[in-house]
């Protein structure tokens, strides 16, 4: 054979072997020859009986001779065997195993029992699904896609629904008005179209008792049966929703309030800035809101009351950051206003905490006191004023003298005092009556408040008796003064009563006394004065 024709004959032989779809021709050489016709003869059979058993036709009649027809029988009753068990497990009957060819029946036997233990797993999981289902605390609930028939719910569902299974059992959806309109659906579907979920959109639906429930519902395209449907899980938010619409309501009064109040509100953080401050501050101190907000501390608040009020703060402050509660501040605070005068508040701060308990800040309430203060300022005339005379009264002296003496304790500068008495006044009232004695007293405690320094303090002492304190003022000019006074009480013609006389007692500030003492030693004096003949100034 020459190498041409075995070339052929391996062409054609490759071609029945591997190509079955190809009608190969005999080459013209063998067509002859008995040997290579018995072989083809074989080799056409073995092709046609792996055609008919892949097609699963395993009660073909193979014919033919050697080893490979042998071993094809044996495939064909194995595969018959299989078919036979595959049946059996199809049934749900695992038990079976094959028992022919080897490693081929050990790769079968295992994958039953795969298939058996797989099966039983997604039993398992299964009911697992369901018991979740069916406790989670949220309405579940799953719904075909186009029509809204409800397929499956849970016992939370039906809670909130307050339905029962029998009402609401083949229902569609939009029995329940699941979706405020339509439109709330239609946009759920579209979200869910396009991204295959959908969380937390908030929905409001109508339960049987028509009572409006408000859910935030989270849904998922699912494939049940091949067809797609939706899991949903309503969480019921009703109850957060009415505590939120009274949070929301509770502050809108407060800040009702807070706007409206004639105090001023307002409310800093820790960095000292401004976070609200309440219209009521113009009345105030004639700023606006915006500019208050943009004010410094120095531009709030007159210096002293800046310092008062920073120390206030700063304890305040402290002892948070000891772990003790905000030491409510509370102070009298004198605030510059935009025409330049001033207002005196009573300023109220309390500390804010956070939900955590956690200090954020302050709450302020300043009240315009100014008209309690300008009472107060006039009680405090009126306590330190004679009644009669206008001029200052034994109270306001008492102090002075009290101030003056520990004033020259420690600066060891001397003052000086004079008691004033009227000569002889008892013989004017006698005279001219009471009331023209009233009328001296009163034109000459206004010759001394007019005559004396303006550091100088002129009070009645009692009766027809005036003092006068004279600060940092030596014995020697006390005596200038008093002598002053006591001409141009001599030169006045008293309305009614005409001239009078009075007599002069001085005393200045010495180491060793006592304020009692030197109105004592002033006292003295007078008498002394009065001795010598009235009308004149005596020390001592
Ligand atoms: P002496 O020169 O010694 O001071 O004589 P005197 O009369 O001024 O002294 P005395 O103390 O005896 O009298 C004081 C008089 O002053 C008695 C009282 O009637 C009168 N007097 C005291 N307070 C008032 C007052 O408020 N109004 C009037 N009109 N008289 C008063
Ligand atoms: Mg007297
Ligand atoms: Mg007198």
């Amino acid at each position: 054979m020459i190498k041409e024709d075995l070339q052929e004959l391996l062409n054609y032989l490759k071609a029945l072997v591997f190509d079955i779809k190809t009608n190969a021709v005999i080459p013209q050489k063998f067509a002859a020859d008995e040997d290579f016709l018995e072989l083809d003869k074989s080799l056409k059979s073995i092709r046609n009986a792996t055609v008919e058993l892949s097609a699963g036709n395993l009660s073909y009649e193979i014919q033919g001779k050697g080893f490979v027809i042998g071993s094809l029988k044996n495939l064909q009753a194995s595969l018959r065997n299989i078919t036979w068990k595959t049946k059996a497990i199809a049934t749900g009957d695992f038990s079976q195993s094959v028992h022919f060819l080897g490693d081929f029946s050990d790769a079968f036997n295992s994958m039953t029992q795969k298939l058996a233990s797989s099966i039983l797993e997604m039993k398992e999981a299964q009911e697992h699904f369901e018991m979740v289902f069916h406790t989670i605390p949220d309405a579940t609930l799953i719904t075909s896609m186009d029509e809204g028939n409800l397929i499956a719910y849970n016992k939370a569902f039906l809670e909130i629904s307050q339905y029962t299974e029998a009402e609401i059992r083949d229902e569609k959806i939009n029995m329940f008005n699941l979706y405020i309109s339509r439109d709330q659906r239609g946009l759920l579907l579209e979200k869910l179209r396009k991204d295959g979920f959908s969380q937390n959109m908030e929905v409001a639906f109508q339960n049987k008792d028509k009572e409006k429930i408000i859910g935030l519902i989270s849904s998922k395209i699912i494939k049940i049966e091949g067809e797609d449907h939706i899991l949903s899980v309503i969480r019921d938010i009703t109850p957060l929703k009415k505590i939120e619409k009274k949070l929301q309501e509770s502050e809108e009064r407060h800040r009702l309030l807070a706007d409206n109040a004639a105090d001023v509100i307002w409310t800093m953080d820790l960095e000292g800035k401004f976070t609200y401050v309440s219209p009521s501050v113009q009345k105030l101190r004639g700023y606006s809101v915006d500019e208050v907000l943009q004010q410094s501390q120095e531009e709030l608040l007159c210096p002293g009351s800046l310092i008062y009020m920073q120390q206030g703060l700063e304890n305040a402050i402290r002892s948070v950051q000891n772990n003790q509660p905000f030491n409510v501040f509370r102070g009298e605070l004198e605030q510059p206003c935009k025409d330049g005068s001033t207002v005196w508040t009573e300023t109220t701060v309390s500390g804010i905490y956070n939900e955590n308990s956690e200090f954020i800040g302050m709450l302020g309430v300043s009240r315009d006191i100014s008209e309690r203060k300008n009472m107060e300022e006039e009680i405090r005339k009126l306590s330190v004023t004679d009644k009669l005379t206008q001029i200052y009264n034994r109270l306001k002296l008492d102090e002075t003298l009290e101030e003056q003496w520990n004033d020259a304790n420690k600066t060891e500068i001397p003052f000086s005092l004079m008691i004033v008495d009227i000569d002889h006044f008892k013989f004017v009232n006698d005279t001219f009556g009471h009331q023209a004695g009233d009328i001296v007293l009163v034109e000459l405690a206004n010759i001394l408040e007019m005559n004396v320094g303006s550091v100088d303090v002129v009070g009645r002492w009692g009766g027809e008796e005036f003092l006068i304190i004279l600060p940092k003022t030596d014995r020697g000019s006390a005596l200038l003064l008093a002598e002053k006074l006591r001409m141009l009480i001599n030169e006045k013609i008293f309305t009614k009563v005409g001239k009078i006389t009075a007599s002069f007692g001085v005393a200045d500030y010495n180491k060793d006394s006592s304020p009692d003492t030197i109105v004592f030693r002033a006292d003295s004096a007078l008498y002394k004065a009065k001795e010598n003949g009235r009308n004149r100034v005596e020390y001592l």
